[in-house]
C-alpha cells in the first residue's frame, strides 16, 4: 500500500509518515498543492491524506482537478478547526472521509482502512490470495496450506501488486513507480532481484504459484499444473 500525504505543517507531515511507516505503508510525503497533484495525478497511490488550506493550491480545487481527471483514488481529507463548510465541499467533490486535527493515530489507521475497504481492494488485516498463496500485507506473512515464511517489506509490496493484477501482466517500470515512487531512479534490475527473492521463497512454500517472465513486456502471476 502506498500513501500520498499531502500536508503543509511539516510536522505533522512527518509525525504521520512516522506513524504509516511503522505500520508497513509505503509513504511519500510533499508539503504543497501543486505537487501533491502532481503525484497523485500518477495514479500509484492506494489512498491519499489531504489537507484543505495549502500553498499554492488548495486541497479542494486538488481534490476537484484530480477527479476530473478521472483519478479516483480514495482521499480523507484533514481538516482543522473551523472548517466544517470545507468539509462538506470535500465530500460533495468525492473525499471518501475527513479527520478533525487534532486525531488520534488509532483513528486515522481506522478510517484509512475502511476507506480501502470500500474500494474493495484489500486491507492490512486481510489476507490477499492467489492459488495456494495467501498474503497477509500486514504482518508481510507469505502462506501455502501449513508453510509459512516472512517477507520483507519491499517483496511483499511486490507480491501484493501482482496478485491484485492477477492475470494482467505487469511491466517493470509498474513496479518501480509503486515499490519506489514515480520520480525514483531505481534501475530494472532492482526488480528483478526482488523477483527472484520473491521466487525462492514461493519454491520454499513448495508453491504451485509461478511468477513467469513474459520476456520485453513483464511479470504475471500462473498457477502450474
Ligand atoms: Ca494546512
Amino acid at each position: 500500500m502506498r500513501i500520498l500525504i499531502v500536508e503543509d505543517e511539516i510536522h505533522l507531515a512527518e509525525a504521520l509518515t512516522q506513524i504509516l511507516k511503522k505500520n508497513h505503508y509505503s509513504v511519500d510525503a510533499v508539503h504543497d498543492g501543486q505537487s501533491g497533484l502532481d503525484y497523485a495525478t500518477s495514479g500509484i497511490y492506494d489512498l491519499l491524506l489531504l489537507d484543505i488550506m495549502l500553498p499554492e493550491m488548495d486541497g479542494i480545487t486538488l481534490l476537484k482537478t484530480l477527479r476530473r481527471k478521472g483519478i479516483s483514488t480514495p482521499v480523507i481529507m484533514l481538516t482543522a478547526k473551523g472548517e466544517i463548510s470545507d468539509k462538506i465541499t470535500g465530500l460533495d467533490y468525492g473525499a471518501d472521509d475527513y479527520m478533525s486535527k487534532p486525531f488520534s493515530s488509532e483513528e486515522l489507521l481506522a478510517r484509512m482502512r475502511a476507506a480501502l475497504r470500500r474500494r474493495g481492494e484489500v486491507v492490512p488485516e486481510d489476507g490477499l490470495s492467489f492459488g495456494d498463496l495467501v498474503l497477509n500485507t500486514g504482518t508481510l506473512k507469505l502462506t501455502c496450506k501449513d508453510k509459512e515464511i516472512k517477507l520483507n517489506l519491499k517483496e511483499s509490496e511486490l507480491l501484493e501488486l501482482l496478485m491484485t493484477r492477477k492475470t494482467a501482466v505487469t511491466s517493470k517500470e509498474q513496479i518501480i513507480e509503486k515499490l519506489w515512487g514515480f520520480d525514483s531512479e531505481v534501475e530494472h534490475n532492482n526488480v528483478e532481484v526482488y523477483i527472484s527473492f520473491l521466487r525462492k521463497k514461493m519454491t520454499f512454500l513448495h508453491s504451485s504459484v509461478r511468477i513467469n517472465t513474459i520476456r520485453g513486456v513483464g511479470y504475471v502471476l500462473e498457477v502450474a499444473d
